[in-house]
């Protein structure tokens, strides 16, 4: 995981804003996480109408609990071959600001490759943070700060129901940071 260089705008603020907010607030109760066994059960026996429902569910309950606009989502069988451009897109999962609207795909465009649960709902969080960054922070724009992707990693250990990692970073060049996957994962027990 890269962070995205530091904007040359007035962007500038909102940018160091996302980098420095490094946790989200959780539910108390086990709700998402009992809604993400609902996704990995439908994965396993490849329901893809169920998938979705439980997706919509997941982010329609988080939505509620961070007070802002429910979101869309759409589950596609394989990544589109034709990705929009305004749209912030990862390798399995895309998040259009304007329609408020998350995309999760099953497969990879290519080599058909099927996304893995743990893939699949670390995705399903990481676009949900991008709506949080419009939505919950106001921010202009939602870049992948050092900050993101923390929050990103607290909502999903959340919902997968496992340990919190403290996430150690390298810096790049370009103002840039790479998580430093070796020492996070030597810390965490
Ligand atoms: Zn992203």
């Amino acid at each position: 995981m890269l962070t995205d260089a530091p904007p040359r705008t007035s962007y500038l603020t909102g940018f160091r804003e996302s980098d420095r907010i490094t946790t989200l607030d959780l539910p108390g109760d086990a709700r998402l996480s009992d809604i993400a066994k609902a996704i990995e059960s439908a994965m396993k026996s490849d329901q893809t109408a169920n998938v979705r429902r439980a997706c919509a569910e997941f982010l329609k309950f988080a939505s509620e609990f961070y007070h802002v606009p429910d979101c869309g989502v759409r589950v596609l069988a394989a990544r589109p071959l034709r990705v929009r451009e305004q749209w912030t897109t990862e390798l399995f999962g895309d998040y259009a600001p304007k329609a408020m609207l998350i995309r999760v795909w099953m497969r990879t465009a290519v080599r058909k490759d099927v996304t893995s649960y743990g893939t699949f709902l670390s995705t399903l969080c990481h676009e949900f943070c991008h709506h949080l960054d419009y939505k919950k922070f106001g921010f202009a724009d939602s870049w992948h700060t050092r900050g993101f992707y923390e929050r990103a990693a607290v909502l999903y250990h959340h919902a997968r129901g496992t340990p919190q990692k403290h996430l150690f970073w390298a810096p790049m060049s370009g103002g840039r940071w790479r998580i430093d996957w070796p020492r996070t994962n030597r810390s965490t027990p």
